[in-house]
């Protein structure tokens, strides 16, 4: 094992960049990963189209980040931008585009060809690929002169990750995983899931004592999944304006010009366009005394009330905050996400306690922050084994 060599565990979008840093710096690199195959949360994020970044200036972006101060991530961006995130993939082959909702996605949509691209650059520098190998604590080294682990969260995740009880027995405080961006529970009729299970509220807005979210949002049976849900989810009352485009008094207007001697509920059927589920709230969920009243009708159309009552669990959750305190690692500049406890071991991604909205962020969150160990990687070298000039292997 060269003096300078590096491990990196975990194969997300995580180690994947740092092993890029290390490896394009010249340092020998081998990437294990537990499972038998690479990137697996990647890929499940994929089977929804690839959003790898979102595309906004960076004082909005970093508004979007909770967890380190916002000075260290704007640190953090230095290091690897979103912008220069969108460069390296597309210098491994890719192509990128921003959606309407100022998301960047691949081309393909999937991650496959983004992980097939990202592991040939690397075996091109060398980096060794070993899968079937977990992390299992800090005793074992091999020998190397610097670990990376990059282990991810605790979403969606069929097999219980180990790594969380070897911290703490270590001393590391870890804060137990809950789930983030998730659906939650509603408390749906029946006849109302009858006609609008599977199918979206569009161009809504929910609000509740977090906020406002325009968006989209998907009917489930047990309750609510989409982007607003995943921004402003939490227990409690929320509203969802149906028709966020037009006032309650320009509703009320058009309603009552309609000519035809219809009933409240079938004049907003006939003017406002509101989609099947939309409609299917109105009739499903409000009482008989509200559809015959079309000033109540109205109301509800701009704050339909709904009741969250609680979180999809963790298994079915894009992301989860808790993880390694963050007051565990080293915010030194040039030292950046070393263990202060174990300084030649550096983490970084989604298991460390911070967390940031769908929409590209989580991903941008976990390369940037495997960019910024890595460097810090190499810095540690620089340290403790300093390079000889001459190249370990040709
Ligand atoms: C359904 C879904 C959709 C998503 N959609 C998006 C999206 O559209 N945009 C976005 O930005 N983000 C999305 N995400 C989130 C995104 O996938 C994660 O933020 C990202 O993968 C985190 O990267 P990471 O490298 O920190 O961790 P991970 O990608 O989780 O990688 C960690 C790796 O470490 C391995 N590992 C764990 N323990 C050990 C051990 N002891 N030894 C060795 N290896 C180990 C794991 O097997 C895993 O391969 C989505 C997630 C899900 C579940």
């Amino acid at each position: 094992m060269s003096a300078r060599s590096a491990a990196i565990y975990g194969s997300g979008p995580a180690g994947l960049m740092a092993a890029t840093i290390l490896a394009e710096a010249g340092v020998p690199v081998t990437l294990f990963e537990r499972r038998p195959s690479y990137g697996r949360k990647l890929l499940i994020a994929g089977s929804s189209g690839l959003n790898v970044s979102h595309h906004c200036g960076l004082d909005e972006f970093i508004s979007h980040y909770q967890g380190f101060s916002e000075e260290l991530w704007r640190r953090f961006f230095t290091e690897l931008s979103p912008g220069a995130w969108i460069g390296f993939i597309e210098r491994l082959g890719l192509e990128t585009f921003v959606g309407t909702s100022s998301r960047y996605f691949v081309r393909e949509m999937k991650a496959s060809g983004l992980l097939r691209a990202w592991r040939t650059h690397l075996e091109k520098l060398n980096v060794k690929f070993m899968p079937g190998h977990e992390w299992r604590g800090f005793e074992n080294r091999d020998g190397f002169a610097v670990t990376g682990l990059f282990l991810g969260g605790g979403s969606w995740e069929d097999v219980t990750p180990t790594w969380p009880g070897l911290m703490r027995e270590a001393g590391i405080r870890v804060r137990e995983f809950e789930p983030a961006n998730v659906g939650y529970e509603v408390a749906w009729k029946e006849e109302f899931l009858k006609e609008a299970e599977g199918k979206p509220l569009k161009n809504i807005v929910l609000m509740n004592r977090s906020g406002s979210k325009a968006g989209e949002l998907v009917v489930t049976r047990y309750g609510l999944e989409g982007t607003p849900i995943y921004f402003l989810g939490q227990p409690g009352p929320a509203h969802v304006d149906l028709k966020p485009s037009m006032s309650e008094m320009d509703i009320l207007k058009r309603l009552q010009d309609v000519r035809e001697n219809l009933s409240p509920i079938r004049r907003v059927k006939k003017q406002l366009s509101l989609g099947d589920a939309a409609m299917a709230m109105l009739f499903h969920h409000t009482t008989e005394a509200t559809r015959n009243d079309l000033q109540a009708l109205v109301s509800r159309i701009k704050a339909f009330p709904i009741e969250l009552l609680r979180p999809r669990p963790l298994i079915e959750a894009i992301s989860s905050t808790g993880g390694i305190d963050l007051n565990e690692v080293s915010i030194d500049a040039g030292n950046e996400l070393a263990l202060r406890k174990f300084p030649s071991v550096f983490v970084g991604g989604e298991m460390l306690d911070w967390t940031a909205p769908t929409g590209g962020f989580l991903i941008q969150g976990a390369v940037t922050q495997g960019a910024v160990a890595g460097r810090s990687m190499l810095n540690y070298l620089d340290r403790n084994a300093p390079s000889s000039g001459i190249p370990e292997s040709i």
